[in-house]
């Protein structure tokens, strides 16, 4: 932590007040633990989820284990494409920085899962429900791992 200054001041009932700019800085080690093959998916450029062989249900995001057999799931690629169901236009950053505000953000239901994800989708117009949406995965090392992924319209659905 550094204090980098402070700014003295008066309130609007007369108290004297005192505003201290502070910048913290943390770092972490942090394992992926069940997820790793989720997150090396990520740096290969795939999204994956996981199946139960027992009874064939599948989540995204992944489940280590299957809630109605209770058996070790295994993991499998999706084809990086889905549906919009719902999206809007952010404007703040998101508290782990790496985007620029305003950016979109939809919720997306993947072609291959019963499930979605909410995650980042490119370009300046708010995609409406029912738009199909494809995963881009960018280059570089981004501000959370998650960054790596966003994704671009494709069209509307059939
Ligand atoms: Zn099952």
């Amino acid at each position: 932590m550094r204090v980098h200054g402070v700014e003295r001041g008066v309130s609007r009932a007369g108290r004297p007040t005192s505003l201290f700019h502070i910048e913290m800085s943390q770092r972490y080690r942090h394992t992926a633990g069940f997820a790793d093959p989720f997150y090396r998916g990520i740096d290969q450029g795939v999204l994956r989820a996981t199946r139960c062989d027992g009874c064939g249900a599948a989540w995204f995001p992944p489940r280590p284990f299957c809630p109605v057999d209770l058996a070790e799931t295994a993991w499998y690629d999706l084809p990086g494409t889905g549906t919009v169901t719902a999206a809007t236009r952010v404007h703040i950053p998101p508290p782990f920085g790496g985007v620029e505000a305003p950016y979109l953000l939809a919720s997306i239901r993947l072609d291959g899962v019963e499930g979605g994800i909410t995650h980042r989708v490119l370009g300046d117009r708010i995609p409406e429900k029912g738009t199909v949406v494809a995963v881009k995965f960018m280059e570089g090392v981004p501000a959370h791992p998650l960054l790596r992924a966003a994704f671009e319209i494709e069209g509307r659905a059939a």
